[in-house]
């Protein structure tokens, strides 16, 4: 027993432009950042099993409009969702992952049903959907998924790009939700669930569901989920090579996720970030955008949130 547990979640790196946020935006995403940080501290204060916790806290925000997975998920070029998700557990390497669906209230309960239910650990999105549905999980109609602002900036988007640009925004560009967990027996997990890239060509699968991209997690190292540009986390393996590093190298946590974020990701055209835990529960979270929306809870109960690099700690 390490008796130390610690959670932390992520909402992803597309961080609104610091000219465009207010004061009550701000808000909106602290509190939604803790709200999945207290669903996951539930399950883990009760003695609770660390998949369990980053499940929860996972569906926590698939259900916040304001996050890119699930409710609030970004469209595809041709205005449609298609949401990709994982679950994994450090004890034995056990996943379940999902690319493409729509229908499903909250894509990471898709991703924990194939890793419970199945021999095998990923699934498109027909065989996944007719899992969910004899499973008896919660689906949606279409307008639910439906929001104005990502209605909004798939437009944007598509009128910039038939001028021959690329948005720079990265709250266009960028958006992610994920958790990663230490629980009282040492046991990590990380879950990430997404709906991708505004205007991501249809089929097009990022790193989150990919195992070792953008989701990772063993007791021996670290659980990792990221956020960021995805083509280049799947290209860098960039949650395993963390891992590897520790492994390895014996590198800290701290210092393999900096180095692999920093350098690996940062110079590569990689922006985002990650969070990360290791087995003793100590927690990482390195970006190199301007912000990624994140927080943090240990055993001790202080919750702590954060939006731009350099912030302070939010205690709300
Ligand atoms: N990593 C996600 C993807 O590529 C998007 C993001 O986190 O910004 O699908």
């Amino acid at each position: 027993m390490t008796n130390r547990f610690s959670l932390a979640v992520h909402g992803g790196a597309g961080t609104i432009l610091r000219r465009q946020m207010t004061a009550e935006k701000e808000t909106a995403y602290h509190a939604g950042i803790k709200l999945a940080l207290e669903a996951g501290y539930a399950v883990l204060e009760k003695g609770g099993d660390a998949v369990d916790a980053v499940v929860e806290a996972v569906c926590a925000l698939e259900d916040n409009p304001l996050f890119n997975a699930g409710r609030g998920a970004v469209f595809t070029a041709d205005g449609k969702h298609e949401m990709d998700a994982a679950v994994m557990e450090g004890t034995n390497r056990h996943v379940g992952a999902t690319a493409g669906i729509c229908g499903p209230r909250n894509p990471v309960r898709v991703a924990r049903l194939i890793m419970d239910q199945s021999e095998h650990v990923f699934f498109g999105a027909d065989a996944a959907i007719k899992m969910a549905r004899d499973a008896g999980l919660r689906f949606e109609e279409d307008d639910y998924f439906h929001t104005e602002v990502r209605w909004h900036a798939l437009q944007e988007t598509l009128k910039l790009r038939a001028e021959g640009k690329e948005s720079d925004d990265p709250a266009r560009r960028h958006g992610t939700v994920g958790a990663v967990a230490c629980d009282a027996n040492g046991k990590l997990a990380a879950a990430t669930s997404t709906g991708g890239m505004t205007a991501k060509a249809p089929g097009r699968i990022g790193d989150s569901p990919v195992i070792g991209a953008g989701t990772f997690a063993d007791n021996q190292t670290c659980a990792i989920s990221a956020t960021g540009h995805g083509e280049v986390f799947i290209r860098y393996c960039a949650a395993h090579e963390i891992a590897a590093r520790m492994r390895h190298r014996g590198e800290s946590l701290a210092v393999a996720a900096d180095h692999i974020v920093m350098e690996d990701l940062g110079k590569n055209d990689g922006s985002g970030g990650l969070v990360a835990v290791d087995a003793n529960g100590n927690v990482s979270m390195p970006m190199n955008s301007e912000g990624m929306y994140r927080g943090v809870v240990t055993q001790d109960g202080r919750f702590e949130t954060f939006i731009y690099r350099d912030d302070e700690p939010h205690q709300g």
